[in-house]
């Protein structure tokens, strides 16, 4: 299979970590040009560092994704340095699962922050440019959360949820724009870490989170989606463990 992914310009929020990280280190082998966006910057300098290692061009850029100017300003220094941008993969998102009625608001509000107007802030930062030049992809990393819901996880849900609809309406807008949507099932990273009540930490982990997948299972499934040829737009794609039902 060969994936037509060399040269391209791909930037990726919450770069610093689980999918984010193993899609930079995945995109990287097949040649591609990285821009890697996140608050922890010591974690993007050493995944940079690797990829420079092995013959890579590589971009580090702090990036808080709820901050609209810093998404702008992620997205400019990427066209200043590369001149472009191919691809834009909005992956950057936080899980502080809990019941409603523990009344979580402050994480509800920060879900919301991340996960919707994070993805929205990137869309409308790479827009304009992709306009103009007729072209780009943008990957917005979902969950199959965006397709179930299941308790303690309402607010989430309802971000992933957003995500699939945002992605939809932008595709049925934009005909020359590739718009993909991933819908990863459990997979091995950090995102349990944003639970904020221990014993719900330990379930999740424990009960729901047995099978996960490697991280670069979900970093494979992107490289399909941006390795297609430009007529071809790999609408959506779920990716689950085998064992998770
Ligand atoms: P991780 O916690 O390992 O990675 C999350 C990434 O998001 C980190 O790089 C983190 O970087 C970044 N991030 C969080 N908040 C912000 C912010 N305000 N600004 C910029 N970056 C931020 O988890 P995953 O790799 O699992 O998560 C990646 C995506 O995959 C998320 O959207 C998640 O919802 C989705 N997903 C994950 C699944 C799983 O089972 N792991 C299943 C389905 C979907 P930093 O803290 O350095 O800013």
């Amino acid at each position: 299979l060969s994936l037509d992914i060399a040269g391209k310009v791909v930037a990726i929020t919450g770069a610093s970590s689980g999918i984010g990280e193993a899609t930079a280190l995945r995109l990287a082998q097949h040649g591609a040009i990285l821009a890697l966006g996140a608050r922890r910057t010591d974690r993007l300098d050493a995944i940079a560092e690797r990829i420079r290692a092995d013959g890579g061009e590589v971009l580090v850029h702090a990036l808080d994704v709820t901050r609209r100017e810093q998404v702008e300003a992620f997205v400019q220094a990427t066209i200043a340095r590369f001149g472009r941008i191919d691809v834009l993969v909005n992956n950057a998102g936080v899980m502080p699962l809990s019941r409603m009625a523990d009344l979580k608001v402050d994480e509800w509000e920060r879900m919301v922050d991340v996960n919707v107007k994070g993805v929205l802030y990137g869309i409308g930062a790479v827009l304009p440019s992709m306009n103009e030049r007729g072209a780009g992809q943008i990957v917005n990393v979902s969950s199959v959360a965006g397709r179930h819901v299941f308790a303690t996880a309402a607010v989430y849900c309802a971000t992933k949820f957003a995500v699939h609809a945002l992605s939809e309406g932008l595709r049925q807008e934009s005909p020359f724009l590739r718009v993909t949507t991933i819908a990863p099932g459990a997979v091995e990273s950090e995102l349990t870490s944003t639970i904020s009540d221990p014993a719900m930490k330990r379930e999740v982990d424990e009960v729901f989170r047995k099978d996960v997948l490697p991280a670069d299972a979900i970093a494979r499934a992107i490289a399909f989606a941006i390795g297609q040829p430009a007529d071809v737009d790999v609408n959506e794609l779920v990716v689950r463990p085998t064992a998770q039902p």
